[in-house]
């Protein structure tokens, strides 16, 4: 069983990344991201903490907005208007989820869709819908395509079942591996919360991907024998044996698992690397197609 190292893989990504910056620095031009929390969730602040440190790491002009709980709509959406305006601002994000009294969809229509780094402006879905590579496609999907690549396993023709339809996750990965070309021309099949003989359809998978929020769903009743397995689920489980209390755990029981697969990532250490990774790329690559660099 090939146990994919998502540390390792993100690294990779970050070298390329940090050869692109160089290159637009050579030529006068600072890559900016600017990341803005409204609120003080603890899960969303280190998110947060921990793109403004990767961004710095990598040479890119960090700025980092946190705003109080009580921050208004309009408030918000002005500061996106003003990120939008920013010449040195290339990348801009708004760390989900924001407070209830702020409607998340209408803070991501206001940011410019040529500074949409997270890929979530009804412009980048329909872009990534419309295979036009100009747009920005999420990042967790986007890291797992990279992962799969990354490890040798070419999605084309293999059937890919993805369990999740969110727009974050499920929705834009079926997208991305069906869409035509490197890294794509999966057959796949979504499933969710109102799918049936749920184990039957998910064992039919060459690749499984779980991005449900359910720690250890996924058991070796869901899984094909010589299947790859993406682990997407981020999942905080009570453990009074750990110093925090809690420990984090993915959608797959990786113990039972682990024996069927030819491939799996781990949690922590496989996909979460990734999304950030993406983040820095994506961010790259605005700068670029922005400033023309
Ligand atoms: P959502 O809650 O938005 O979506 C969950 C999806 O799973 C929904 O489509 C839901 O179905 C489906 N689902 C839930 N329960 C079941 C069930 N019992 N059987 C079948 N389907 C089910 O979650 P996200 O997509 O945002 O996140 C999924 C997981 O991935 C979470 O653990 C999250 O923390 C993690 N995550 C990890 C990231 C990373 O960087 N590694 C980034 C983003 C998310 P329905 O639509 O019918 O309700």
């Amino acid at each position: 069983m090939q146990l994919i190292d998502g540390k390792r893989i993100a690294q990779e990504v970050h070298a390329e990344t940090r050869v692109a910056v160089e290159a637009l620095k050579a030529q006068g031009i600072t890559p900016g991201l600017a990341v803005v929390l409204v609120g003080d969730d603890p899960a969303s602040r280190a998110y947060v903490r921990s793109k403004d440190k990767m961004s710095k790491e990598l040479g890119i002009y960090s700025v980092k907005h946190e705003l109080p709980e009580e921050t208004t709509q309009e408030a918000l959406v002005a500061l996106v208007h003003q990120l939008n305006a920013d010449p040195a601002i290339h990348g801009i994000l708004v760390q989900s989820p924001p407070p209830a009294h702020i409607d998340e969809a209408a803070v991501v229509a206001a940011i410019d869709p040529r500074k949409d780094v997270d890929g979530f402006h009804p412009v980048n879905v329909a872009k990534l819908a419309l295979d036009d590579p100009t747009g920005f496609v999420p990042c967790t999907p986007l890291g797992c395509q990279r992962l799969l690549l990354a490890s040798g396993i070419d999605p084309a023709g293999k059937h890919a079942v993805i369990l999740g339809r969110s727009m974050i996750v499920g929705k834009p990965l079926a997208l991305l591996l069906m869409a035509k070309g490197k890294g794509g021309d999966a057959t796949v099949t979504v499933v969710h919360s109102r799918s049936r003989n749920l184990p039957e359809l998910t064992r039919q998978a060459d690749i499984l991907i779980a991005a449900i929020g359910r720690p250890g769903f996924v058991t070796a009743e869901h899984v094909r024998e010589g299947a790859v397995v993406i682990d997407v689920g981020i999942n905080r489980v009570e453990d009074p044996a750990n110093a925090k209390g809690y420990r984090i755990v993915g959608d797959v029981a990786f113990e039972e698992v682990a024996p069927k697969c030819s491939a799996l990532t781990p949690v922590p250490g496989g996909v979460g690397p990734m999304t950030i990774a993406m983040l820095m790329a994506n961010t790259v690559k605005a700068c670029r197609q922005i400033t023309g660099g």
